[in-house]
Formats: structure tokens, C-alpha cells, sequence
């Protein structure tokens, strides 16, 4: 390999960044092509820094990249160039946004994995900044971890029980939701946490592709239900495989 490919580019949303020293700082990327890359942007905390305010939080920017020549998975790559796809951050400068955004960026930054390309996970992330920027609801976060979920091999069985199978000719029969499980449960089976009807409606538009139905909902009991439901998946998840991964380490 010649020592110009080392030289690469690519199209990432930064998922947060700590101080190196002085004037540098460290940027954790989810790149579109590239995976999660932690990269040095040398001199970003000067004020006339090249990189302005391109390498904040929820910034979508393309990059032209050093590829450290470690073959360590953590080894630092160096931001050459950056400049903006689109202006995400500020728009996200109202505070609820802003939250929501910082919710959508952990999420990335615990499923992401160093430097293993997942285009999908980059465009779900892409896609549900833009949606928080220019048309907030109170599911838009939910749906987000729920797809994540799907993406990973984790849909929820939400039409007939996971246990007996009994089905959803009478939606009133399915009353509880079990994450163990993998989805909802009849009234004889039941375990976990109890689910409406409406919640488990609105659930069923989002992982139904009626996402736009579950995005008009205004925010009540039920949407409330599904984003707590939405935030324990993902939590299990994330410990599941965190447990997995120090299994196999050991
Ligand atoms: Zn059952």
C-alpha cells in the first residue's frame, strides 16, 4: 500500500468529543463508509481553527481522513479537512431538541462499532437528526430506538402472543409486553409490564411502516408508554451484548 492511501474520505455525524491537550480535540465519528472512527482534530479549540464549529455534537460533516498506520481498532485518525453536509446543530439549539438529538447520538455511539461499516445505522441516524431539526414529535426518538432494534434482529412479535401464539382477533386479549420474551403476551400468559391497546397500536404503526401515522401522534399516556417501552429495549439490549462481548473477551 503507498502511504496516499492512508489518505481517505468520508461522510460522518459526530457523536461527541473530549479536549486532547491544549488545543486539540478528540472527535468519535459514525461515518457513513468507515464505521465508528475516533479521529484527532488538531488545533479545533483555537479560535481561528479551520474547523469553526464543524466538529461539534450532531454535526454532519465530509471529511478527508489520515488513517493512522496502527493497526490497533482504537488508534486516532486525523481530520485533515471537514466541511459541512448541513447545518443539524443549530437547529437543534432548542433544548428539548437538543435532547432528543443527545439521546439519537448515544444510542449510535453504543451500537456503532469501531471502524465496522454499518451504512444503515449511519443513514437511521442521519435521517431521524433532519427529523428532530424540522418536524419534532413526541415518537420521533422511540421509532428511532425501535428501528434500531429491527435493524438488529430484535422486531417485536406484536400481533399474537409470544408464548401460546394466541392471536389478535381480539386485540384486547394481548395486555402485556416482556422484553425476555421478545414481545406481547395474552392475559393468561402474561408477564412484564402491562401495554394499552393504544400503545401497542402506535407500535404496531411503527414498526409496520406507518411510521408517519405513529409521527403524527400528539404526546399522551400512550406515546409516553411506548418511549418508556423503547428506552428499557434498547437499555437490554445494549447490557445483553455488552455481557456478550466481555464473555467472549475472557
Ligand atoms: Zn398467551
Amino acid at each position: 500500500m503507498s502511504v496516499s492511501s492512508h489518505l481517505y474520505r468520508d461522510t460522518a455525524v459526530v457523536l461527541r468529543t473530549y479536549k486532547l491537550g491544549e488545543a486539540d480535540r478528540i472527535v468519535v465519528l459514525l461515518t457513513e463508509d468507515n464505521g465508528k472512527v475516533r479521529a484527532v482534530a488538531k488545533g479545533v479549540r483555537k479560535t481561528m481553527s479551520k474547523f469553526g464549529a464543524r466538529l461539534e455534537p450532531m454535526s454532519h460533516v465530509r471529511l478527508l481522513l489520515y488513517r493512522s498506520r496502527s493497526n490497533s481498532e482504537t488508534a486516532l485518525d486525523i481530520v485533515s479537512q471537514a466541511e459541512s453536509v448541513e447545518p443539524l446543530a443549530p437547529m437543534l439549539a432548542n433544548l428539548d431538541r437538543a435532547s432528543q438529538g443527545m439521546a439519537v447520538l448515544e444510542a449510535a455511539d453504543q451500537l456503532g462499532l469501531e471502524r465496522e461499516p454499518n451504512p444503515q445505522l449511519y443513514r437511521m441516524v442521519v435521517g431521524v437528526l433532519r427529523t428532530i431539526a424540522e418536524r419534532p414529535a413526541p415518537l420521533v426518538v422511540p421509532a428511532f430506538y425501535w428501528k434500531l432494534l429491527a435493524a438488529e434482529g430484535l422486531r417485536p412479535e406484536l400481533d399474537a402472543c409470544v408464548r401460546c401464539g394466541e392471536g389478535s382477533d381480539d386485540d384486547t386479549q394481548l395486555v402485556a409486553f416482556d422484553l425476555q420474551e421478545g414481545g406481547v403476551l395474552c392475559r393468561s400468559c402474561r408477564s412484564g409490564v402491562p401495554i394499552s391497546d393504544a400503545a401497542l397500536d402506535l407500535m404496531r404503526a411503527i414498526l409496520g411502516g406507518r411510521l408517519n401515522e405513529a409521527l403524527a401522534a400528539p404526546e399522551s399516556p400512550a406515546t409516553h408508554e411506548v418511549g418508556v417501552l423503547a428506552t428499557r429495549a434498547l437499555e437490554h439490549h445494549i447490557e445483553r451484548r455488552l455481557r456478550s462481548i466481555a464473555m467472549f473477551e475472557h
